[in-house]
């Protein structure tokens, strides 16, 4: 799947959709996500233009998969959420609801976030 450059992540990355910046630095920008799911819920993308988290892992530098999950760990570590706990969560491609093509990763906190995952319905 080619990436598509209207994603809404990539108008948020040219600054052509606000969002609420909490992290930035050279290979990954994090912010709030617009509807929470967790008292704490946080989007942490790369800045490179990767479509999923296949994509990433296959054609990203060794440098922006380090730097990308540096990132993640910290803005857990700048949410202050590291003793309580916190969530990180992927989403890939149809059978997860990937909703936006450009790779990212959640992350929730601020209350028992739950079990990993609900059984599926009989
Ligand atoms: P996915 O299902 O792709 O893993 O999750 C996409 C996430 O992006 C959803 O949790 C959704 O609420 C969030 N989102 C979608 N559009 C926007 C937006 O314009 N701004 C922000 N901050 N979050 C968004």
């Amino acid at each position: 799947m080619p990436y598509d450059t209207d994603n809404v992540f990539a108008k948020i990355l040219r600054g052509e959709i606000p969002c609420e910046t909490i992290y930035e630095d050279e290979f990954a920008i994090a912010f709030d996500d617009i509807n929470p799911q967790s008292p704490v819920h946080v989007l942490v993308l790369p800045k490179g233009e990767y479509v999923s988290m296949d994509d990433f892992t296959a054609n990203a530098s060794d440098a922006e998969i380090a730097g990308f999950f540096r990132a993640v760990g910290a803005v857990a570590r700048q949410l202050d959420v590291v003793g309580s706990g916190y969530r990180i969560l992927a989403n890939h491609g149809r059978d997860a609801h990937q909703e936006v093509p450009h790779f990212h990763m959640h992350i929730f906190a601020g209350r028992d976030v739950g079990p990993m995952i609900r059984p599926p319905r009989p």
